[in-house]
């Protein structure tokens, strides 16, 4: 997932959280307050739940969202926000999270699944299914990393924010993974077809790609036909200021090229 496309908001459960707040799984689901990290290992099978934020205006723009953070993700993006999600473990119990999301129906819009990259969960086809059950849209953050899983969940999805990492030439020095920019267009292609509402977005610094060539990626997506596209300034660390800003002339070609365009 791309680092600055969560909320600002730390997923609780990370594990330098995890000591103080942690206590024994509970007998029966905490319903009315968010669930805690549990502090003794689950069972294999549970979804690598990582984090979750109870309330959010951010992940889905427009949309009042909890997110749920799978951990677990392939990739190794020299700028992770998110390191603590990359390696697969189950911090929280699903079924306490279930019991909170059941008590903020007919308060949140959505529940947005985010992380590490929540398509490495193989159960969360199931997850969703829960939260739809409820009357829940659903939202994915993904960086496109498993087009098959993507099209497996895809008609159960009303938003995606996909991660755009880079230009071809730029792709595998921000993922430290070969050949990692074949399935995010793969992912792009699907959402294209499928008619999904959908946001591109990158997180960028011109030291890794320099206005020229962000335009260049902007402009062929747009030709793919992307109509949602935001340029996320990297930061430092989450709630920091973007380290350098993007041109104004940049930002305005960009407001032509597509029907919505941001730059957080
Ligand atoms: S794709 Fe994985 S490594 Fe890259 S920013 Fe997202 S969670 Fe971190």
């Amino acid at each position: 997932m791309n680092a600055a496309s969560s909320s600002s908001n730390a997923p609780e459960g990370a594990p330098q959280h995890a000591e103080p707040g942690t206590r024994r799984l509970a007998a029966r689901p905490a319903c009315a307050t968010p669930p805690q990290p549990v502090a003794q290992p689950l069972p294999r099978h549970s979804p690598a739940i990582g984090g979750l934020v109870p309330f959010s205006t951010v992940d889905w723009p427009g949309k009042l969202a909890a997110v749920v953070f799978i951990s677990g993700c392939p990739w190794r993006c020299h700028y992770c926000h998110n390191t603590e999600l990359q390696t697969r473990a189950a911090r929280y119990d699903w079924r306490e999270t279930r019991a909170f999301l059941e008590t903020r129906t007919g308060l949140l819009d959505a529940v947005v699944f985010s992380g590490g990259e929540p398509l490495s969960e193989p159960r969360l086809p199931s997850l969703i299914r829960d939260v739809r059950r409820m009357g829940y849209r659903v939202g994915l953050h993904t960086a496109g990393i498993y087009p098959l899983r993507l099209a497996d969940v895809l008609r159960h999805l009303d938003w995606v924010g996909l991660d755009i990492k880079a230009d071809t030439q730029g792709y595998d020095d921000i993922t430290g993974r070969r050949d990692s920019q074949r399935p995010a267009l793969a992912c792009l292609t699907q959402l294209l077809a499928a008619g999904t509402d959908f946001e591109c977005r990158i997180t960028w610094h011109p030291d890794w790609l320099d206005e020229t060539r962000l335009l260049a990626l902007a402009r062929e997506l747009a030709r793919r036909g992307v109509r949602r596209f935001a340029v996320q300034g990297a930061r430092s660390s989450p709630g920091a200021p973007p380290g350098r800003a993007l041109g104004t002339q940049a930002q305005a070609m960009l407001s032509q090229w597509f029907a919505e365009f941001a730059y957080r």
